[in-house]
């Protein structure tokens, strides 16, 4: 029977999520795929997509927010797929903020989304991946900055080294039941969310738009811009046998920024 991987947040066009779902359907897998209930028709096209490629797929909308859609999300791909065997926790945001300037709201929506919900979904399809009893494989989004913190995304920054300290946690616990957990870093990808980056720099300190990806983006001795299919590569090696025996780490492919 098929593995079945499930990821969140993969609806936005050229965004890391879609990418990590294509690619682990041209792997095999069987699909579930998440992100907000607003997103429907998005998550639609991407499952027609799956479903081209020869893979099963089913849409979960869900705010991974709420404990009991991410329960209800996972329950769902078992009883509609038979089996979780990874669950990708990629749903995430950024925001462009100096700390002087950082709000209470700022914080939380922050928290919530990049750290309540990773833990939602780790502890939901880690219980899942007992019940089944086959082990599997859980999966966050950290980034670069879970190593090193920048300026001006101090609590995006904050945010992904939580993941990155739950995620050597959780490896810990559930090794026992033959599940592994770790997380990607990436560094500067060409998605909408750097789009909402440069903009928002821009404004900040009047430079000309493309500039502040431009500038980070040169941080990479490779010479180029991530592109959403270099993280799903280290994903889909992340969500296969060749890294049985790798657990606990936040593994950076950022095409040489950032030197863990
Ligand atoms: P994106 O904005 O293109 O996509 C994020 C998706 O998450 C969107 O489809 C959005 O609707 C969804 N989402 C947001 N809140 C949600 C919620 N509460 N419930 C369900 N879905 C929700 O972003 P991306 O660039 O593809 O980033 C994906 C992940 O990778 C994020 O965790 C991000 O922090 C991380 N990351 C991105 C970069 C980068 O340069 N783009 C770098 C390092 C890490």
């Amino acid at each position: 029977m098929a593995k079945v991987a499930l990821v969140t947040g993969c609806a936005a066009p050229r965004s890391i999520g879609r990418a990590i779902a294509l690619r682990l359907a041209a792997d095999g897998f069987n699909l579930v795929l998440n992100d907000l209930p607003s997103r429907h028709e998005e998550l639609g096209a991407l499952a027609a997509e799956v479903r081209d490629a020869g893979r099963k797929a089913i849409v979960v909308p869900a705010d991974v927010t709420d404990p009991f859609e991410v329960d209800g999300m996972t329950e769902t791909a078992v009883i509609r797929l038979g089996s979780l065997d990874v669950a990708v926790a990629n749903a995430g945001i950024s925001q462009i903020m100096p700390l002087l300037d950082l709000t209470i709201d700022d914080w939380d929506r922050m928290m919530a989304i990049n750290v309540k919900s990773v833990f939602l979904t780790y502890r939901s399809a880690a219980r899942r991946m007992i019940e089944v009893g086959r082990g599997g494989k859980i999966i966050g989004a950290a980034s670069i900055v879970a190593h090193r913190s920048d300026p001006y995304v101090g609590h995006y920054s904050a945010s992904k080294h939580a993941v990155r300290g739950l995620t050597q946690a959780a490896a810990q616990e559930w090794a026992c039941h033959g599940i592994t957990v770790n997380a990607y870093c990436p560094g500067i990808v060409n998605t909408t969310l750097w789009d909402m980056i440069d903009a928002r720099f821009v404004k900040l300190t009047g430079v000309q738009p493309g500039e502040p990806t431009r500038k980070a983006a040169a941080r990479a001795v490779l010479g180029r811009m991530e592109e959403p299919k270099d993280v799903a590569a280290l994903v889909s090696f992340l969500a296969g046998p060749d890294s049985n025996f790798i657990t606990g780490q936040a593994l950076i492919a950022d095409g040489g920024i950032v030197f863990a």
